[in-house]
């Protein structure tokens, strides 16, 4: 059941961290059960999916942490509603975002490739810290942090350390703040919150499978 898988995770998290439940292609009756049983933290990957989950869900106290792919074009968008992105990948999005009339920041977590591949998102370690510069001086954004997806066939514990080296050595010297770390999903999130996970994001440990979208049209 939907309420003893998020029991089981719950029990074993230490205080501190921050769990989101990623509902992506779940409808939103999800997310009201879920709401139910006292999340009020919930991860969406596209903006055409998080926006209208966002308005159904107003009135609630709700936290919207936004985690996949982001068009610039799509940024405004999504900071009217987002309380987080944790996809900021590159400069041009940075722009997008920024807002200096925004009445609160939005809490912005950079995203990391550990990988030796360029097309996977995420910025180079070696352009962390200039990246990190830019962030802080960018208006209405405060940098939270640092986020990473674990690569397929890596040592998920290896890459979730490396990322813990990387924010200590080389984002705190120039944010200070910026002390979270979001990694960790349905299949690592135990070795993510053993090297310092700030901010799980789980979707199938907790939902069960994704629908999928293929089908799910009429
Ligand atoms: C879908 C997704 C998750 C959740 O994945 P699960 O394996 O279902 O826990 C976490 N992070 C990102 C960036 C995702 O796109």
């Amino acid at each position: 059941m939907l309420s003893d898988r998020l029991d089981a995770i719950r029990s074993e998290l230490p205080g501190g961290v921050t769990l989101i439940v990623v509902t992506k292609f779940h409808p939103v009756g999800l997310v009201r059960e879920l709401h139910a049983l006292g999340v009020r933290d919930f991860g969406e990957s596209r903006h055409q999916e998080a926006g209208p989950k966002a308005a159904e869900f107003a009135d609630l106290d709700l936290d919207w942490h936004f985690i996949g792919q982001l068009q610039s074009n799509k940024a405004k968008a999504v900071r009217a509603y987002a309380s987080a992105v944790h996809s900021l990948d590159r400069p041009s999005l940075l722009g997008a975002l920024a807002d200096p009339d925004a009445t609160a920041p939005l809490g912005v977590f950079i995203q990391v490739n550990l990988t030796e591949d360029p097309g996977r998102g995420g910025v180079r370690p070696g352009d962390l810290a200039g990246f990190a510069e830019r962030a802080v001086a960018t208006p209405g954004v405060r940098l939270a942090g640092l986020m990473a997806v674990a690569g397929l066939g890596e040592d998920p514990a290896r890459e979730f350390a490396r990322v813990r080296e990387l924010r200590d050595r080389v984002l705190l010297p120039v944010a200070p703040e910026a002390t979270a770390l979001s990694m960790g999903m349905s299949g690592d999130w135990r070795e993510a919150v053993r090297e310092g996970a700030t901010h799980l994001r789980i979707g199938t440990a907790i939902t069960g499978n994704r629908p999928d979208p293929a089908y799910s049209r009429p």
